[in-house]
């Protein structure tokens, strides 16, 4: 079993989704897939959130943009006979459960600070709830989960941190025995492991989501899919320069990510590194490539 983690950029273009149909129909393993919001549209939540905290209504205005973006996908990648219940998935996210939210913080003086911060969670989830349902429509027999039930969260001295014993528990009991070949799950949403309540993993956190569920269920690999050949001594985008890098150990890449290297979410590493799970870096744009191999050794 391998889980693969499918960036915002991945999942936020035709060209994208249609290279994780190719992908993923061309693998016999049983798949994990894990998926971001499309790119751009965590921000739009985020500034959502605070123009509604700002009593700003503005954001209203933008909410049909928020629904033509995912329905313009849906049209070229979504089967058509599955179109219909894809935009509507898409409309009453949009138009009951993020909206509802959204009114939740306007002029809302009574809102402690954590009711607050647990209402912006809920508002920011919609991203991958919106793309994960495009996801399990294009990927014909696939199985949508929803990543809340499983991957849990808990506060301590240092903040919010993953409760490892409730989302070792729960990953186990979703999945094991599930032999469906093809699992869709959303990145970075999470829930309290007391109250139930909607959280998430932090900015980019969708590949610890992925990280976590390949630890817990002994995948044979790890790949994280974005917009890159590899993984870089330095950003390619910024550093023409730049050189791959073939392979590297656990301890490396986890430098290099703790100084800021944005492509894979730092907490990533340890939970894999953890198990001696292979990770790959591939190019969802460039399937040629042969990508970067983070392993035990070099
Ligand atoms: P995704 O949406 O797929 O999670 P991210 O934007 O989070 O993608 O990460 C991919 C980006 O990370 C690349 O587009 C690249 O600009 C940037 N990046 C920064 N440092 C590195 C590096 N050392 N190697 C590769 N990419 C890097
Ligand atoms: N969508 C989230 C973000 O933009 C998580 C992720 O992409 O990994 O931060
Ligand atoms: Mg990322």
């Amino acid at each position: 079993m391998r889980v693969l983690k499918f960036g915002g950029t991945s999942v936020g273009s035709v060209e994208g989704l249609l290279n994780i149909k190719k992908i993923v129909s061309e693998s016999e393993d049983q798949l994990i897939v894990v998926v971001s919001a499309l790119s751009g549209v965590t921000n739009t939540l985020v500034e959502m959130t605070r123009m509604a905290t700002a009593g700003d209504t503005g954001y209203e205005a933008m909410l049909p943009d928020l629904v033509k973006r995912h329905e313009d996908i849906i049209n070229s990648v979504v089967p058509r006979e599955s179109r219909l219940s894809c935009m509507k998935v898409v409309n009453t996210f949009v138009n009951e459960s993020l909206t509802g939210s959204l009114g939740m913080l306007i002029a809302n003086e009574s809102l402690t600070p954590e009711w607050h911060d647990a209402i912006a969670d809920a508002i920011v989830s919609h991203g991958e709830i919106l793309s994960s349902a495009i996801v399990s429509l294009m990927l014909k027999n696939s199985k949508p989960h929803f990543a809340p039930a499983f991957i849990h969260t808990t506060d301590d001295d240092e903040g919010r941190v993953v409760d490892w014993d409730s989302t070792e528990r729960h990953v186990l009991k979703e999945f094991v025995g599930d032999m469906t070949r093809v699992h869709v799950v959303q990145g970075f949403i999470a829930a309290d492991s007391q109250t139930g309540v909607k959280t998430t993993l932090g900015r980019g956190g969708s590949d610890y989501t992925a990280a976590i569920l390949a630890a817990i269920l002994r995948a044979d690999a790890l790949e994280i899919w974005t917009d890159v050949d590899g993984f870089y001594d330095s950003d390619p985008r910024t550093h023409p320069e730049a050189r791959l890098i073939e392979r590297m150990t656990y301890e490396q890449a986890q430098r290099l990510c703790d100084n800021g290297a944005k492509v894979i979410y730092p907490p990533t590493i340890a939970p894999v590194a953890m198990r001696g799970i292979d990770v790959w870096v591939k190019n969802t744009f460039n399937l040629d490539a042969p990508g970067t191999l983070i392993a035990g050794h070099n």
